[in-house]
């Protein structure tokens, strides 16, 4: 077996795991080898501590879900909120793409809420061409050919995230749960501050890790439907959030899965293609998604 390289380009120091962790766990499973990057430190995502003191903590968030999972994470120093399509940035982003080599990036679209997500996803759009020209960048060897660059899903709508493939993750979310447990100050402080739950996270560690899943999706053998996603919640990381991509993009699954598995299918991440970086053909598909 050939070993894929996958890199996965976030804003944030948990935006990969939210939004790859599953799929990045399969890729890990099948022996392909994954890294996580964090073009931004995360230093703005708390309500109490510094900067310097968010950024140190959640680079060591990073290391902790490097070692429960094996993928390697880099985190950038830029400043959280501070992200921008820079021609610096640019270059930076071009050299640190050539020297993994990947096979294929996961990364956000250029249409959403956040602006480091916008220019994250800039960086790597911007720098989908230039990985093969050798006159750019010289001091590292320009890339034979182009990665696919797959986006990750979301629900902004101009225009609309159209997902080309959509992963069952059924056999992964325990771990991806484990994943996002890591990101202690995110999910347990600063997320719920956002939206004044604070109040509603349990003190002891195994009560919380529970409540970050709950509530659970219903397991009756009956496929939820799109109006079974609205539920009230406590926060985004529930069960619920790791089976929208499910229950919305079930027809994708039955496409390359069968009927029978997608209407099992509890939990998906989904992807959708980007122009900018090589073709998804069927003559790759099945070798750079190889489940
Ligand atoms: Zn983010």
């Amino acid at each position: 077996m050939e070993q894929l390289r996958v890199l996965v380009i976030g804003a944030h120091p948990d935006d990969n795991d939210f939004k790859c962790g599953g799929i990045a766990l399969k890729y890990l499973e099948k022996g392909h080898r994954v890294r996580f990057l964090s073009v931004c430190d995360g230093g703005a995502g708390h309500h109490e501590m510094t900067r310097e003191e968010t950024a140190a903590r959640r680079k060591k968030e990073t290391e902790e879900v490097a070692r429960i999972t094996g993928i390697e994470y880099d985190v950038w120093d830029i400043p959280d909120c501070c992200v921008v399509a820079t021609l610096e940035n640019r270059m930076r982003m071009v050299n640190y793409i050539r020297e993994f080599n990947p096979d294929i990036i996961f990364t956000h679209r250029t249409n959403d809420y956040h602006a480091d997500h916008r220019n994250t996803a800039m960086l790597v759009q911007d720098a989908a061409y230039l990985l093969i020209v050798p006159n750019f960048c010289p001091e590292t060897p320009a890339m034979k050919k182009n990665p696919v660059i797959m986006f990750t899903s979301d629900r902004f709508t101009i225009p609309p995230f159209k997902p080309d493939i959509v992963i069952p993750t059924d056999d992964v979310t325990d771990k991806k749960f484990e994943m996002m447990n890591c990101h202690v100050s995110q999910v347990y402080e600063w997320l719920p501050f956002t939206i004044g739950k604070l109040d509603r996270v349990p003190k002891d560690a195994e009560e919380r890790f529970e409540w970050l899943r709950c509530p659970r999706v219903p397991r009756n053998g009956k496929p939820m439907k799109l109006k079974d996603l609205n539920v009230p919640t406590d926060h985004n990381h529930s069960e619920y959030r790791e089976a929208a991509d499910a229950v919305r993009y079930r027809k994708t699954i039955a496409k390359r899965y069968g009927k029978k598995v997608a209407k099992q299918t509890l939990f998906a991440e989904a992807f959708q293609v980007s122009e900018y970086g090589s073709k998804l053909t069927k003559d790759n598909i099945d070798k750079l998604f190889p489940f």
